[in-house]
């Protein structure tokens, strides 16, 4: 997904392995990336553009005038499926489309004011009012312009003119409460006091430097769990196309019915959207309202529409790293391009890193002498005054670990950044001699703006090389599980990958001091535990302990970022070197105590003597896990009764060699859970979800997000059964927990006081009943 495709790989990865040792060895040793880019590009043949255009065609993204008929035919399947969100997402895409076409294609003039009718009322469902009532304004002057139409099926048609009317202002008043709502979720998210040096930080830390561990902040005071650290909107955010088939692949299809996230969320902007806006020329980009798609047609789209499939074959990373060059045309244009252009200064800033340490390493004295005078030398990234900001600045000064990749994979780089460049090239040399678009890809193509595609190039290169460590996942939290499930089951989804400057100065830890959340583009940090004046501020990067073990995450966090990570949570487990964490640990079937041992077992209890292969309980647990899946599947069926048998039968072997607090038995008591509250046996579910919230507690401890999740669950139970006294204490823990994590205005916590105020308004009750 952040790279290439596999085929696009590979092939680059045989022509690396093909190529004479003597070029290998010239770009192995490049001193600087211009050199890395310029010799590789120099390889790039004409055979290797036509093989990725073929690649790239199976990603289709251009129109197709039969799609609209396919979808309509997959939006009924989906409709009896009683797939709601899938079949009105595949009803939108076609709809609006065929109304368009009928008008532009000589539709009988007398018909025209009944299609523009079905446009209103198409776009009255789909929520997209101020365009409906637009169709509405344009129809009435219709009327009046040809007075001839007002003909007998014109009263008709006034009067659901009328009905309409109505509607969209019905759901204008209702739309209006919700984003006064969100103004004010943005308001309470803003910084107390934003830091004077940092933007988007707030005045509680201040960034620092240091020869090993680069840039990094650090707490100016006592910091209370909770606390608004960082709040920063994206540099640049590119949704993350979720799972897109090429066409190849998906043979039984030639559109892909699958809804992703890029049907569901604004390619702009990130919100949730059943009724997107489609890009008028491409079939890939929509969004939520036609603001966004005009200002993503400014900043960005107008190069990237006719380029989609070729950036969906190149992968994220590549599609970042046009972006930020295309909106740094927008920012300090004249200062950065210049230094860009700038053949000297573009060797400056891509030095090999050993040299930057060099430069690191007298930044982190954080001043030097000149002239016998003191000077200080400002943090990379820091503007004159010293100022850090989210601009592309910022962006260029992130690290891109040029000596830490391997020669392959930077020639990879390199390689699908110069075919980009290459389209990018002859799409502008079209545009100028056909004279079409000519204004929209001046930008490209206006020699005075940019010399030479190969500066570009260079630049990209670097994005897409500091992307490896610095890319952070903008995730969402999506509910799972059909609407009439009660208690609500969410996981976290990637949607977008984005460069986030201010976020990208936190350093990692297995076992961070703070929690990350996002609304729209926007992340938020938060001190998710107290934080001691003078600590650093540390944010986790994927491999949380909570999540696997110290060895894979070594692995992982050397790989990816280039680090041996040194964490508390990393050393002291380093020095246990127990057989892991407890909630994957096997126990004895006689007495219940830990089995100890790498491929023996044998248990911990001295007075007991079995032993069992790790092998074999591996085999055991493999056979449980399919068990749960199918309980599960049964669980969503419907079929209740059979999926409590299941899980009960589960629950009684996973006692029979897996410690309490296995993930997997957790798993099972939270099926159970859900399966007695769908019965309506409140006390059940809440008996087993309480077990299920003990293992999350293990695993992830009392006061994570994770554990706010399962607390908000056992509310909706308590809830539900009207267990009041139960219902208010878990709603208070919930509450307290969560308020860390995501701040006052989310939606859960709102949910929890709507709970909250719904059981205190209740009149009293004798004696509690059903609990
Ligand atoms: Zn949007
Ligand atoms: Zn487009
Ligand atoms: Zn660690
Ligand atoms: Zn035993």
């Amino acid at each position: 997904m952040d790279l290439p495709v596999d085929e696009w790989k590979s092939y680059l990865l045989e022509k690396w392995s093909l190529l004479p040792t003597s070029i290998q060895l010239t770009i192995s040793t490049a001193e600087t990336l211009s050199d890395i880019f310029l010799q590789s590009s120099l390889l790039l043949q004409p055979q290797d553009e036509m093989f990725l255009k073929r690649l790239s065609r199976g990603y289709f993204v251009g129109k197709d005038p039969e799609a609209p008929l396919f979808y309509r035919e997959e939006g009924n399947k989906k409709f009896q499926e009683k797939d709601y969100t899938g079949a009105a997402v595949l009803y939108s895409k076609t709809c609006l489309i065929d109304i368009m076409r009928a008008q532009t294609h000589g539709y009988p003039e007398r018909l025209q004011p009944k299609i523009m009718l079905r446009k209103a009322e198409c776009l009255v469902t789909l929520g997209r009012l101020q365009e409906a009532s637009q169709t509405i304004n344009d129809l009435e002057s219709n009327f009046t312009a040809k007075p001839a139409l007002a003909d007998s099926p014109f009263h008709i048609l006034q009067r659901n003119l009328h009905h309409l009317k109505i509607k969209i202002q019905e759901k204008k008043n209702l739309t209006e409460i919700f984003p006064a709502a969100l103004a004010k979720a943005f308001e309470d998210m803003d910084l107390r006091e934003e830091n004077e040096k940092i933007s988007s930080a707030s005045s509680s830390v201040s960034l620092c430097t240091d020869p090993l561990k680069g840039r990094y902040l650090i707490a100016t005071k006592d910091i209370l769990p909770g606390e608004l650290l960082v709040k920063e909107a994206a540099f640049v955010s590119v949704l993350t196309p979720g799972e897109m088939q090429p066409l190849h692949q998906a043979l039984d299809s030639k559109w892909s019915t699958k809804v992703t996230n890029g049907d569901l969320y604004c390619h702009q902007c990130l919100k949730h959207t059943l009724a997107t806006v489609p890009c008028d020329g491409c079939t890939y980009a929509k969004y939520c309202s036609q603001e966004c798609m005009q200002q993503a047609w400014e900043l960005y789209h107008s190069i990237e529409c006719s380029l989609g499939g070729l950036l969906l074959t190149l992968g994220v990373f590549c599609h970042i790293a046009l972006r930020l060059t295309l909106l740094a045309r927008f920012e300090n244009v004249g200062e950065i391009i210049r230094k860009l252009c700038d053949e000297t200064s573009l060797k400056d800033i891509s030095l090999p890193e050993n040299k930057n340490m060099v430069k690191t390493l007298n930044y982190g004295q954080g001043e030097s002498e000149e002239n016998g005078k003191i000077v200080q030398t400002p943090i990379p990234g820091c503007d004159v005054n010293g100022k850090y900001e989210n601009n592309y600045y910022a962006v260029f000064n992130l690290l891109p670990h040029t000596e830490n990749h391997s020669p392959e994979h930077k020639f990879l780089c390199a390689l699908s950044v110069s075919a980009l460049c290459r389209q990018l090239e002859a799409a502008s040399l079209q545009a100028l001699t056909t004279g079409l678009k000519c204004s929209e890809l001046k930008a490209v193509a206006t020699p005075d703006f940019c010399p030479d595609l190969d500066i570009w190039g260079v630049a990209m290169l670097r994005h897409m090389l500091q992307l490896q460590c610095n890319a952070q996942a903008i995730t969402t939290i999506q509910q799972t599980g059909s609407k009439e499930n009660i208690i609500t089951d969410s996981r976290q989804v990637r949607l977008a990958t984005g460069i986030f400057p201010v976020v990208s100065l936190l350093n990692h830890s297995c076992s961070p001091n703070t929690s990350v959340s996002f609304i729209s583009t926007v992340a938020t940090i938060r001190a998710s535990q107290q934080i001691r004046k003078g600590q650093e501020i540390l944010h986790c990067y994927g491999p949380h302990e909570s999540r696997m073990g110290v060895a894979e995450r070594q692995q992982k966090l050397r790989a990816q970022y280039f680090f041996d990570c040194n964490c508390p949570a990393c050393q002291t487990e380093a020095h246990r070197m127990t057989a892991g964490p407890r909630w994957e640990a096997f126990c004895c079937n006689s007495c219940r105590a830990p089995m100890q041992g790498d491929d023996v077992l044998s248990c911990g209890n001295r007075s007991c003597t079995e032993s069992i292969s790790r092998d074999h309980l591996v085999s055991r647990l493999q056979d449980l896990q399919q068990q749960v899946k199918m309980a599960r599947e049964l669980l969503r069926n419907g079929k209740l009764e059979q999926a409590v048998r299941r899980l009960l039968g589960c629950r009684h072997k996973a006692e029979s060699f897996l410690s309490a607090e296995h993930t997997v038995a957790g798993e099972i008591e939270d099926g159970l859970a859900q399966a007695y509250a769908a019965l309506g046996d409140w006390q059940k579910s809440a008996t087993h979800l309480q077990k299920s919230l003990q293992v999350v507690e293990v695993r992830h401890g009392p006061c994570s997000v994770e554990m706010g999740h399962e607390l908000f669950k056992l509310a909706q139970i308590f809830f539900s059964g009207f267990a009041i006294p139960e219902a208010l204490n878990t709603i208070q823990k919930a509450e307290k927990v969560l308020l860390v994590h995501y701040g006052p205005w989310h939606d859960d916590i709102q949910e929890l006081r709507k709970m909250k105020s719904c059981l205190l308004d209740l009149p009293p009750i004798p004696v509690g009943p059903s609990m």
